[in-house]
């Protein structure tokens, strides 16, 4: 079995690295480029979200460099996502593509679950499953974390891509880490290096901006255009509503916190229940960064995305209630690099007047 996945964002190394130590054989979908876009555009249905049509150009790009295997996560939420692994079967059989599917999936019974479950942990005991998967939610953190302290890192970067570099060092070294204390080896010397960098005299002057959205486009550099690197080099502290381990804890069950609910009471003035996806959260980590005193936020949405439509129409009146401006960010494969930045920049511009005028009044 050569087994392929949806990557999003840095999640890769972590998923890669549990695959791997159940003794799969693990083909990566090469990194998403415009090439992998255009094939998801072209064999999706016109009106798919972004994410089904980009992860469709990732299981074509694997199985060209000899995936067989698919796993997935389906059933979930009650928006597009829990369809996808199912259209996504449709599309590469009608392909001509004969691969197998893992979809992890309650909606097909616990008995189905379990199945798919005993195949992804290849016949390892108990103790090894344990095992793996402690060293996999390690990486999970330790990616969140370095992610963090890159963005507060960004913004006094001594020559243009310093961070990036560390950052790729990092990862290649936690790629390979094969225990729980390397991890927090790799991930100590990571801080101390990042520590040289940051100016902590200067933290509190730098915008700040907090991301929302759904969260693929939040977590997923290709899509978002590499928004927190752009914004980090335009002198900005960008913080995620989310990251990695939060999008576990939302959408795997057993890893699910009452923490979540609990800061999404805060929409409930504005939407008074789940709409699917990010939709309700988009509010409420809006308003989170507005409590927190961020200076604004910006808002990603893929296009035809329903519960991000949702929480755009309440958007205005929260960013007016709060007095926090809002940018929004609607992507699909139509969306171009010069565009988004043109809006960011002026954003910024106008974040930056407001906060010297607000320092020097
Ligand atoms: S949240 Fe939006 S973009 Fe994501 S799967 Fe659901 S409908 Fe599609």
């Amino acid at each position: 079995m050569k087994i392929t996945y949806p990557p999003f964002g840095d999640a890769r190394i972590a998923i890669e690295s549990f695959l791997r130590d159940f003794g799969h054989e693990v083909i990566p979908p090469p990194p998403s480029t415009n090439r992998t876009l255009s094939i998801g555009v072209k064999y999706a249905p016109e009106f798919a979200c972004l994410p089904l049509k980009i992860t469709l150009g990732n299981y074509i790009e694997a199985i060209e460099k000899g995936a067989d295997t698919i796993l997935m996560l389906g059933g979930i939420g009650p928006c597009r996502f829990g369809y996808y692994a199912e259209v996504q079967k449709r599309i590469l059989k009608d392909l001509g593509y004969d691969v197998e599917w893992i979809i992890l999936d309650l909606s097909n019974g616990w008995m189905n679950l379990f199945k798919n479950i005993k195949k992804v942990v290849n016949g390892n005991n108990i103790i090894k499953v344990i095992k793996v998967l402690r060293l996999a939610w390690e990486k999970v953190l330790a990616i969140d974390e370095i992610e963090k302290i890159a963005r507060r890192a960004r913004p006094f970067e001594r020559y243009k891509g310093e961070v990036d570099n560390i950052i790729r060092e990092t990862y290649k070294k936690l790629d390979q880490a094969d225990s729980i204390s390397h991890v927090k080896e790799i991930l100590l010397d990571y801080r101390e290096t990042m520590d040289n960098i940051i100016d902590k005299n200067r933290l509190e002057d730098l915008v700040k901006i907090g991301i929302v959205g759904e969260f693929y486009v939040v977590l997923d550099h290709f899509t978002n255009f590499e928004i927190a690197r752009r914004l980090g080099e335009l002198g900005v502290l960008a913080e995620n509503a989310f990251y990695i381990e939060d999008i576990v804890r939302i959408y795997i069950p057993i890893f699910r916190s009452k923490d979540i609910d609990e800061r999404t009471k805060v929409a409930l003035p504005y939407i008074k229940r789940s709409v699917g996806g990010e939709g309700q959260r988009t509010i409420a980590h809006t308003i989170e960064f507005a409590e927190k005193g961020f200076d604004g936020v910006i808002h990603l949405s893929p296009f035809t995305c329903m519960p991000e439509i949702v929480a755009d129409g309440v958007l205005e009146r929260v960013s007016k209630d709060y007095d926090i401006p809002v940018l929004t960010l609607s992507i699909d494969e139509q969306t171009g690099l010069a565009g988004v930045t043109t809006r960011i920049e002026a954003f910024i511009d106008m974040l930056k007047t407001k906060k010297k005028r607000r320092m020097a009044g």
